[in-house]
C-alpha cells in the first residue's frame, strides 16, 4: 500500500489565488458585460516584454546548440562557473562585499530554493516567519512536515510568528522566544516594507550569539533606490556566519516565465549535529544541487549573464524604473483618496488599510464590483494581513492611471 505524505493533507484548501481567480469568475458570470474591462493588480507577475540584451543572449545560446562544435549537453548542476562569476561580481564584489563564485548557486527561479533550503535542516529547527508573509515558505514547511496543523484564523501550529504590523512599521521584531531559523523577505512582499541597516545589523547579531540562520529573500533588491538601504544582508558586517541569500531574476529582468534565480550559499555558513558537531553548509548545497538537479538550461543562463552587460543593466534600469513609477502613481491615488498606504516607494508593492466597514475580502469584492480592479485580499498572507489589500504594480502605465481614475470614484 502506498501511503501518501499526510503532511499535504494540512496545506489550507483555499490557496490565496485560485480563489481570487474563483471570485473573479464569480463575478464575470454575473455581469458578463465588464469581461474586457478587468484590470489585474492582484498576481505579482510582471508584464513587460523581455529586455533585449537577454533575448538577443538567449537566440544566440540556441543557435550554438544548433551546430557540433559548440553543442552543450549537461552542464554544471550548479551553474556554469563564467555566470556564476558574472553574478557575483555584478551583484557582489562590485559592491565591495565578497562573494565567491562557487558561493552562487544557479536555480529555476528562488521559490523553490525558499523551501528546498530546508532539506539541509532537521526537523526540531524552531523556524520563524513574518505575518504576513509571502506564502511559499510556509506552505513549504508544511509539506516537509515542520510544523503542526492549521489553527483558527490562519496559522500553522509549531511557526513561530513574528508580527508586522501598523505599529512597528511593518517590520519583524526579534521574538523573546528563542528561534533557530528565520526567514525575512526585504523589500517585502506583501508590504512593500525595507528592513533598514540597523535592524538588519540587529538581526545578525541575534542570529550569531543563537547560532540561528535567516533565510534572506531579496528578490525584490532591484527596487531599492534609496542608497542608505541595504538591498543585500552580505552588507552587514558577521552575515557570511549567518545568512543565506535568496535572488530571483523574475522581477528585476522579467524573467517571471523565462526561471531563473539563484542563492548565495557561504562557505563559512554552519548548521550543528545533535551532538554539537559544527557542519559546513556549501558542501552539502552543492551536493544537493548535483543530485537532485542537473541545473538551469544553457539557455536561460545566457539570458541571465546578458542582464549583467551594459545595455542589460539599463534595460533591468528602465523596466525597474516603469514598475516604480507604476507604484508611486498608485500609492498616490490612494493617499489623495483618503486611505492610508505603505510601500510603493523602493518596492513594487502598495499596501493599504481598508476603510470601515469592510473586512480585507469584502473591500476586494468591493473594489472588484465597483471598479473592476482585481487587488489581494491582505488576509490571504496571513492572519495580520486582515485589514489590509495588496495592489501590485506590475501593470502597463495606461492601466495603471486607469486602476488610479477608477479608484478614485469608488464610494
Ligand atoms: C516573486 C518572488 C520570488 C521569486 O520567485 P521566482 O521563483 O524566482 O519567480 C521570491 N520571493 C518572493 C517574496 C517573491 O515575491
Amino acid at each position: 500500500m502506498a501511503s501518501v505524505n499526510e503532511h499535504y493533507l494540512k496545506l489550507s484548501a483555499g490557496y490565496l489565488f485560485p480563489e481570487i481567480a474563483r471570485r473573479v469568475q464569480a463575478f464575470l458570470a454575473e455581469c458578463p458585460q465588464f469581461s474586457n474591462e478587468i484590470i489585474r493588480c492582484g498576481i505579482g507577475d510582471v508584464t513587460e516584454p523581455l529586455p533585449r540584451a537577454a533575448v538577443e543572449a538567449m537566440k544566440s545560446a540556441t543557435e550554438e546548440l544548433a551546430h557540433r562544435a559548440s553543442f552543450k549537453g549537461y552542464g554544471p548542476g550548479t551553474g556554469y562557473e563564467d555566470v556564476r562569476r558574472t553574478i557575483a561580481e555584478g551583484d557582489f564584489r562590485s559592491r565591495g562585499l565578497s562573494v565567491a563564485d562557487d558561493e552562487i548557486f544557479l536555480s529555476d527561479g528562488s521559490k523553490g530554493d525558499c523551501s528546498s533550503i530546508m532539506e539541509l535542516f532537521s526537523h526540531s529547527n524552531r523556524i520563524a516567519i513574518t505575518d504576513p508573509v509571502y506564502p511559499a515558505y510556509v506552505d513549504g514547511n508544511v509539506m516537509f512536515g515542520n510544523t503542526g496543523g492549521p489553527f483558527d484564523g490562519g496559522g500553522y501550529e509549531g511557526l513561530v510568528y513574528l508580527p508586522c504590523t501598523e505599529a512597528n512599521g511593518f517590520l519583524a521584531q526579534i521574538p523573546c522566544a528563542p528561534v533557530d531559523l528565520i526567514y525575512l523577505c526585504s523589500p517585502s512582499n506583501p508590504t512593500g516594507t525595507v528592513i533598514p541597516r540597523e535592524q538588519l545589523a540587529a538581526w545578525v547579531a541575534y542570529a550569531r550569539k543563537h547560532r540561528a540562520i535567516i533565510f534572506y529573500d531579496a528578490a525584490y533588491e532591484a527596487y531599492i533606490q534609496d542608497p542608505s538601504l541595504p538591498r543585500s544582508i552580505f552588507e552587514i558586517e558577521g552575515a557570511r556566519e549567518c545568512a543565506v541569500e535568496f535572488r530571483s531574476f523574475s522581477k528585476s529582468g522579467g524573467f517571471t516565465g523565462v526561471r531563473c534565480g539563484y542563492t548565495v550559499l557561504p562557505k563559512s555558513l554552519c548548521a550543528w549535529t545533535d551532538g554539537g558537531q559544527q557542519i559546513p553548509l556549501h558542501p552539502l548545497w552543492t551536493r544537493r544541487w548535483n543530485t537532485r538537479s542537473n541545473g538551469v538550461s544553457y539557455a536561460v543562463q545566457r539570458g541571465a549573464q546578458a542582464l549583467y552587460s551594459v545595455d542589460g543593466k539599463r534595460q533591468v534600469a528602465e523596466l525597474v524604473s516603469h514598475y516604480l513609477e507604476n507604484a508611486r502613481l498608485l500609492h498616490e491615488g490612494c493617499v489623495r483618496k483618503g486611505l492610508a498606504a505603505w510601500g510603493g516607494t523602493n518596492a513594487p508593492y502598495v499596501w493599504v488599510r481598508v476603510p470601515a466597514p469592510f473586512d480585507s475580502w469584502a473591500y476586494f469584492e468591493h473594489i472588484l464590483r465597483e471598479a473592476r480592479v482585481v487587488v489581494t485580499p491582505g488576509a490571504g498572507f496571513g492572519r495580520r494581513g486582515e485589514g489590509f489589500i495588496r495592489i501590485s504594480a506590475f501593470n502597463s502605465r495606461a492601466n495603471v492611471v486607469e486602476v488610479v481614475r477608477r479608484l478614485a470614484s469608488v464610494q
